[in-house]
């Protein structure tokens, strides 16, 4: 196996993907794979429930929340978040902390009043910026927006600002990487092709109380409502992707949970880290130090020359994914929960190396 450093589709864990190739054909018996049983059978359903509690264990989402399982990505919960939520006149407030807040900004503004609450765009979005609480004594405020890891600029929050107002944030980058207080949002939303497993599904965290606050006029599918009233299963959903989740679910578990793999998070990223801090300015990181991201580690090297040099050595030596964002260049390592620490040892060997023979 390579090491896959890529920022999504990413790694899955390789005892995920033995156990599905192990399951692919002969699904417990059934004479059938996963993917060819009906979304109504018992077998299936148990599979959606499943991972439903897995998750409910996992980051203890408590009661007052619903789970669902959704299609279009991330980015169409964009557009569900403010055709739902950006109602009565009211205002949805934003802090942009990467090109994921702002494609968020642009479909709400689709829709009705919005505010940049602050932004870092003027630094290159080389970090979160800094609002420790909002409060709107305005009464105009519909939601706050915030995207929790910057997949591209490799930032993330460490601490979530308090809000008087709901609070919804695009987690697709670092959900299940450390423990969350879900009371403190009114809703989550992830894709889940970085932590949670492959493409397909769309993991939605909401609070039932923003449910309250909803527009009506909304079509059917981009109804949460929908949703909830049917368990995710009022039309077919992507069954196949929500079993891979189950299965990863199961192996966040295995690792004893999200504590212990935010320390192995934070163990991986230091070893990257340090390569780059330890370079004598060979290695520029791209995020400030304490905006650094536990997912996405960016930086440049002295020249466009040494970068090419170095994704062709890397690649090489079977580095896959290492090629920054094209939106602005260098390197980029991520380092999700499935990518092992073996990998970002090596990782942090091979840059070592390659700084000392450039
Ligand atoms: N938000 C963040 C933080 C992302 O990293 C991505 C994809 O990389 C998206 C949203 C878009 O997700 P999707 O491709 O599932 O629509």
């Amino acid at each position: 196996r390579t090491f896959n450093f890529n920022a999504g589709p990413a790694a899955i864990p390789l005892s995920v993907l033995e156990r599905a190739q192990k399951e692919l054909v002969n699904f417990q018996n059934t004479g059938m794979s996963i993917m060819e049983l009906s979304h109504r059978s018992k077998e299936y359903e148990r599979v959606h429930n499943h991972a439903k509690s897995l998750l409910t264990e996992l980051l203890a989402i408590p009661d007052t929340h619903e789970i669902l399982f959704l299609q279009g990505g991330a980015s169409l919960q964009f557009t569900m978040i403010p055709m739902n939520f950006l109602v009565n006149q009211k205002t949805a407030h934003f802090v942009l902390s990467g090109s994921w807040s702002e494609k968020a900004l642009a479909e709400a503004k689709l829709f009705g009043k919005t505010n940049v609450l602050a932004s870092s765009k003027s630094n290159n979005y080389s970090h979160i910026p800094q609002i420790a609480s909002f409060e709107d004594g305005q009464d105009d405020g519909a939601y706050m927006h915030i995207t929790s890891n910057n997949t591209i600029y490799g930032t993330q929050w460490h601490e979530y600002p308090d809000s008087s107002i709901p609070l919804i944030a695009d987690m697709s980058s670092d959900i299940l990487s450390k423990p969350l207080n879900i009371e403190k949002f009114s809703l989550i939303y992830a894709g889940a092709q970085k932590n949670l497993g492959p493409s397909g599904v769309t993991v939605v965290i909401v609070k039932k109380e923003l449910l309250a606050t909803t527009s009506s006029n909304i079509p059917t599918l981009l109804n949460y409502e929908t949703h909830i009233k049917n368990n995710s299963l009022y039309h077919t959903p992507p069954t196949f992707s929500i079993y891979m989740l189950s299965l990863v679910l199961e192996w966040a578990v295995e690792q004893g949970g999200l504590n212990i793999i935010q320390q192995n998070n934070e163990e991986k990223a230091n070893l990257i880290y340090s390569a780059i801090d330890e370079s004598d300015g060979f290695y520029t990181p791209h995020a400030e130090k304490n905006s650094r991201s536990l997912m996405n580690i960016t930086y440049t090297l002295p020249d466009e020359e040494l970068t090419k040099k170095f994704l062709q050595q890397s690649a090489e030596q079977h580095f896959v994914g290492l090629a920054g964002h094209r939106s602005i260049g260098g390197c980029r390592a991520s380092t999700y929960n499935a990518v092992p620490l073996e990998a970002c040892e090596a990782l942090a060997k091979f840059m070592t190396a390659f700084r000392k023979q450039n």
